[in-house]
């Protein structure tokens, strides 16, 4: 993944445009960053969640009958670094486009890594289910950065990675830390005090 945080290219930053806005980005904006506020519609359940990486080389490496491969090591990878990659459907009032989380920003929300998730499992399934503790994403305001790549631009690409993703003005009902566990609770079962 590009790493970019100079100086230089947070002046070149544009701030808070709509979805309408990106479609207009030209070629000069390739590799340039804009931010979003959006609300997560969706969280794509079906996607994977994250993917696994050749701690030697950092590719992304996948199961072939069972094992992790790396084609560019050409070797076995017994035990590959996970890494969140959760998909979205963010919109705001003009329209709605795909946006991947990056795993830096998905552990500083969830205060997770994708180890944490895995490690409660007391063996491993091999249709992994999309963690419960990721759906504290669904229905949140967040401004988030985007890096704009040739595929969103030339290509017209509507799946956007973010960079960061940083906390919109709280909604009112929001009853952030800890919402995970009342996510389980039906509005009702909260009493209304008088
Ligand atoms: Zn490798």
């Amino acid at each position: 993944m590009m790493d970019i945080s100079s100086d230089e290219e947070e002046e070149n930053m544009v701030n808070c445009i709509t979805m309408q806005q990106l479609q207009a980005f030209g070629k000069d904006f390739i590799q340039k960053r804009v931010s979003v506020q959006c609300t997560v519609k969706r969280l794509e359940e079906k996607s994977t969640w994250y993917y696994a990486n050749c701690a030697k080389c950092k590719i992304e490496v996948f199961r072939e009958a069972g094992r992790y491969k790396c084609t560019n090591c050409k070797r076995t990878i017994p035990h590959p670094d996970k890494r969140f990659r959760v998909s979205t459907i963010c919109t705001d009032k003009t329209g709605s486009i795909g946006i991947i989380f990056p795993d830096s920003q998905v552990r500083r929300i969830i205060q997770k890594t994708v180890f944490d998730i895995q490690a409660e499992y007391n063996e491993e399934p091999l249709e992994e289910p999309f963690p419960d503790i990721l759906r504290q994403l669904h229905h949140k305001d967040y401004i988030v950065t985007l890096l704009l790549s040739e595929e969103n631009i030339i290509n017209g690409s509507t799946v956007y990675e973010a960079t960061e993703v940083d906390n919109a003005i709280e909604k009112t009902a929001d009853f952030s830390p800890g919402n995970q566990i009342l996510d389980k609770v039906t509005p009702n079962m909260l009493e209304d005090t008088p």
